[in-house]
C-alpha cells in the first residue's frame, strides 16, 4: 500500500508559502485522507524553486507532520508519503519521501507499489553494487533517476522507467516541478485534481471557486493523490486518473503536461476496490461504498444463510454487510464495537502486533449477539487468525451460531505488487481447503464471493483488473528468484551501516 500526495500551489498562494497555506501544510492535510494506506512512517518534501527540503519520521501522520515543523518547510511545491512496508524494514532510513542529490538534479520521491525486478535494477546502479542509504526499492529507483545523465527529469524518467517492472504510482519532486507517474498496468491508483486560483487578499486557497470553462485556468494549482479522498480534503476538484504508462508534469501557473512512456495495459488491483481504498473514494468511476454494498448483495445470492442478524466486522465489512442484509431480508445490526485508535489490523507490520491488534480493537455487544444466529460479513481472510479471534469473541458473548461470509474470493497466491502477502505459506487458503478454513476459524459455515460475483457487483470486465492473488494470473511476470523478497536489499548488504 502506501499513500502518496503531491501539490503545486495556485498562483497567489506563493506569497504565503508557509504556515497554514503552504504547500507542505496542504500536502500534509491531503495525506491525512490517506492515513489508512500506511501507518509506519510519514514525510513531506518541499521545493521553493531552488532547493528541496525534507522531513520524515516513523509514526502516524499527526505525530510526524505536526504544525510546529511545517512552517520551516517553505515552497510552492510539495510531495508527501505515508508508508506501509513491502520492501525493507520499518526503520527511519526507509521512510519516504526519499531524497537524492545527483549530478544533474535533486529528487525526492514518494512511491506506492512494489518493484519486481529489484535485483536486476541493482545491477544497473552506477558503481555496480554501490551502497544505498536505505533498503527499499524506492531508494534504488531514486538513485537510478538522480544519477541518469539526461538533463531533464522527464527525459530521465523516459530512459529509466522502461527498465523498471512492477507496481509504481509515484509522486516526484525536483526543484521546479511535481511529477506523477503510474506504471503501465496501473496497479495502484493515482488521481489528478485541480485547486482553484487563490483569491483572497491574504492568498488563502478558497475551495469551490471553479468557473465553468477554466480548463486553462492560468493560476490553478494542481494536486496528485492516491485516492479521491485526498482531493476532497484539500478542496480540489477531480480532473482525471493518471493513466497507466503516463507521466503527468505539474508546474506552477501552467496546465498539466502529459507524456506517455509505455502503452497502457491496465490491471488495477481489484483489492483496492474490495478493501484497501476508502469507501468514500472513487475508482474506475465507481464509488467504493456502493461497489462494496453490491458485493454484499452478490454474496447473499451466492452464499445464503438462515440467521437472525447480519453483522459487519467493522469498519471495512460494513458496506458489504449492508448489501447482504438488503438482499437477504435479514436484519442488519452492529454487534462488534471497534476502538478507533488502534489502527488497521492487517497493515500492522508484525504478527505480534497483528495478534494484539484484534483483541485491542474489537469488543462484542453482548445484548445484541446473545442467543442469536449471526451472519458475520468481512472483506477478506488473509492468515485466518483475525477471523478466528472474532468468531471466538462472538461465541464467548453468547452467539448461538456464527456464519462467516467474505466479500472477496479466497486468497490463494501472494501479491508482489505492493501488498505485504509475499509468502504463500502465510495465506491460509493456499494451504487449506474451505472446509478446513471454516474449522480453523471456528465458524458454523463459511462462504466467499466468487470472481464472477465481484465483477457483477462492479459491472466492469475482468481484463481491467489484477486478480492475481485470487487466480494466479499475474499481469507482470514475477522472477522466480529472490528479486522480489521484502528484505532483498538488506540481505544484499546494501543498507549503509547495516550491511
Ligand atoms: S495480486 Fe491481489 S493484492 Fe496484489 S495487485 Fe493483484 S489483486 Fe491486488
Amino acid at each position: 500500500m502506501c499513500g502518496v500526495f503531491g501539490v503545486v500551489m495556485p498562483r497567489g498562494a506563493g506569497s504565503v508559502a508557509s504556515g497554514d497555506q503552504s504547500a507542505a501544510a496542504l500536502a500534509s492535510l491531503g495525506l491525512f485522507a490517506l492515513q489508512h494506506r500506511g501507518q509506519e512512517s510519514a514525510g513531506v518534501a518541499v521545493s521553493d524553486g531552488e532547493q528541496l527540503m525534507l522531513y520524515k519520521d516513523l509514526g502516524m501522520i499527526a505525530s510526524v507532520l505536526d504544525e510546529r515543523r511545517l512552517p520551516s518547510l517553505r515552497g510552492e511545491l510539495a510531495i508527501a508519503h505515508c508508508r506501509y512496508s513491502t520492501t525493507g524494514s520499518t526503520v527511519w532510513e526507509n521512510a519516504q519521501p526519499t531524497f537524492r542529490l545527483g549530478p544533474r538534479r535533486a529528487l525526492a520521491i514518494g512511491h506506492n507499489g512494489n518493484l519486481v525486478n529489484t535485483r536486476e535494477l541493482l545491477g544497473q546502479l552506477a558503481g555496480g553494487r554501490g551502497r544505498l542509504p536505505a533498503s527499499t526499492d524506492t531508494e534504488l529507483l531514486t538513485a537510478l533517476l538522480a544519477d541518469e545523465p539526461a538533463a531533464d527529469t522527464v527525459d530521465a524518467l523516459i530512459r529509466v522507467l522502461p527498465r523498471v517492472r512492477g507496481a509504481y504510482s509515484l509522486v516526484i519532486l525536483d526543484e521546479r516541478r511535481v511529477i506523477g507517474v503510474r506504471d503501465p498496468h496501473g496497479f495502484r491508483p493515482l488521481v489528478l485534481g485541480r485547486l482553484p486560483v487563490a483569491s483572497s487578499a491574504d492568498g488563502a486557497v478558497a475551495p469551490g471557486l471553479w468557473g465553468d470553462s477554466d480548463d486553462e485556468a492560468p493560476g490553478s494549482g494542481w494536486v496528485l493523490s492516491s485516492e479521491t479522498t485526498g482531493l476532497d480534503i484539500v478542496g480540489a476538484e477531480f480532473v482525471r486518473d493518471v493513466e497507466p504508462g503516463e507521466i503527468v508534469v505539474l508546474e506552477a501557473g501552467r496546465p498539466p503536461r502529459s507524456v506517455r512512456f509505455a502503452p497502457a495495459t491496465p490491471a488495477l488491483c481489484v483489492f483496492e476496490l474490495i478493501y484497501f481504498a476508502r469507501p468514500d473514494s472513487y475508482l474506475e468511476g465507481r464509488n467504493l461504498y456502493e461497489a462494496r454494498r453490491r458485493m454484499g448483495e452478490e454474496l447473499a445470492g451466492e452464499h445464503p444463510a438462515e440467521t437472525d442478524l447480519v453483522m459487519p466486522v467493522p469498519d471495512t465489512g460494513a458496506p458489504a454487510a449492508a448489501g447482504y442484509a438488503e438482499a437477504s431480508g435479514i436484519p442488519y445490526r452492529e454487534g462488534l464495537v471497534r476502538n478507533r485508535y488502534t489502527g488497521r489490523t492487517f497493515i500492522q507490520p508484525s504478527q505480534t502486533m497483528r495478534h494484539r491488534g484484534v483483541t485491542l480493537k474489537l469488543n462484542p455487544l453482548r445484548e445484541v449477539v446473545r442467543g442469536k444466529r449471526l451472519t458475520v460479513v468481512d472483506d477478506s481472510i488473509v492468515r485466518g487468525t483475525t477471523t478466528k479471534q472474532i468468531v471466538a469473541l462472538l461465541r464467548r458473548a453468547g452467539a448461538a451460531e456464527v456464519h462467516v461470509r467474505i466479500s472477496a474470493p479466497p486468497i490463494y497466491h501472494p501479491c508482489f505488487y505492493g501488498i505485504d502477502t509475499q509468502v504463500e505459506t502465510e495465506l491460509i487458503a493456499a494451504t487449506q481447503s474451505i472446509d478446513e478454513i471454516r474449522d480453523f476459524v471456528g465458524a458454523d459455515s463459511l462462504g466467499y464471493l466468487s470472481i464472477r460475483g465481484v465483477l457483477a457487483a462492479l459491472d466492469l470486465p475482468y481484463d481491467r483488473f489484477c486478480f492475481a492473488c485470487f487466480d494466479g494470473n499475474y499481469p507482470e511476470p514475477v522472477p522466480y528468484d529472490t528479486a522480489s523478497r521484502k528484505f532483498l536489499l538488506e540481505e544484499e548488504g546494501m543498507l549503509a551501516g547495516r550491511g
